[in-house]
This record gives C-alpha cells, sequence and structure tokens, in this order.
C-alpha cells in the first residue's frame, strides 16, 4: 500500500533537492520568498520552471524557503521519492506512515528527528498551496 508523499521537518535547511529530480510529475515545489511564488522544476536548478503556485500566506511563514513541499493534489503516489535511497536525511514518508511519535511507529531509518511527531507536516503539504 503505498500513498501520497509527505516532506518532513528533517528536509529543513538541507534541501538537495534529489526528490525533486525522480518525481515524474513535478509536484514537489520550492519556495522563491523574493516573488512569493512556489515554484517545481524538471530537474532541480536547471531554471526551467514546470508548476508554479501562490502560497498561502500564514502556511508559508512556518518553515518559508527552509524545506520542500509536496503539493499533495498533484502526487500520484509513485513511490519514487520515498525510496530509502532517495533523501539523504530520511525526510519523505508515504502519507498512512507518517510517524505520530510513538514507539511503534516506523520511521525511515535516516530520519535525524525519530521519535518526533511529525504529523503535522500533512496538515501543511495541504495548506501550503493556495491555489
Ligand atoms: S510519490 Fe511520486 S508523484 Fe508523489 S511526490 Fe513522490 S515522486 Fe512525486
Ligand atoms: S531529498 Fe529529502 S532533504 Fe533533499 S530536498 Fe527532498 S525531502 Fe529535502
Amino acid at each position: 500500500m503505498s500513498g501520497i508523499a509527505i516532506i518532513t521537518e528533517a528536509c529543513i535547511d538541507v534541501k538537495d533537492r534529489a526528490c525533486v529530480d525522480v518525481c515524474p510529475v513535478q509536484c514537489i515545489y520550492e519556495f522563491d520568498a523574493e516573488n512569493n511564488v512556489l515554484f517545481s522544476e524538471v530537474q532541480a536548478g536547471d531554471g526551467a520552471i514546470e508548476n508554479s503556485h501562490t502560497p498561502n500566506p500564514d502556511s508559508i511563514a512556518t518553515f518559508g524557503d527552509s524545506i520542500l513541499y509536496v503539493n499533495t493534489e498533484e502526487c500520484t503516489s509513485c513511490t519514487a521519492c520515498y525510496q530509502p535511497d532517495v533523501c539523504p536525511v530520511g525526510a519523505i514518508y508515504s502519507e498512512e506512515v507518517v510517524p505520530n511519535g510513538s514507539s511503534k511507529t516506523k520511521y525511515n531509518s535516516e530520519d535525524q528527528n525519530k521519535g518526533h511527531d511529525h504529523t503535522f507536516f500533512i496538515e501543511l503539504s495541504r495548506d501550503v498551496f493556495a491555489d
């Protein structure tokens, strides 16, 4: 069983964009604070913007440009980005297994924030896109 991808706190200030390069539908976004826009590229850093959205001001204020965001309306649950060899810090989870902090939760092995409640990030992933 696989679900929508959720990026959690281990991405903060790492943001190496490895997940962007494996996503087949360009639904993983960066925040451009200068232009107040969420944008996605086919290949991270190539400058060719594939998709863009307006951020919700309240939600984007939480982490700003320190983290990447999955658009949950666009994610096809293909599983590519949350394979263990993609994110170097284990920040990405399938929605239905996002850790809730309990000792019975299965954490990504590289997640630096094991034991934390990550369920907030499901809400953030839904709210940060205003359109
Ligand atoms: S699960 Fe697939 S479609 Fe969804 S964000 Fe990850 S790579 Fe993109
Ligand atoms: S691969 Fe992991 S650390 Fe890198 S940008 Fe994606 S979620 Fe963040």
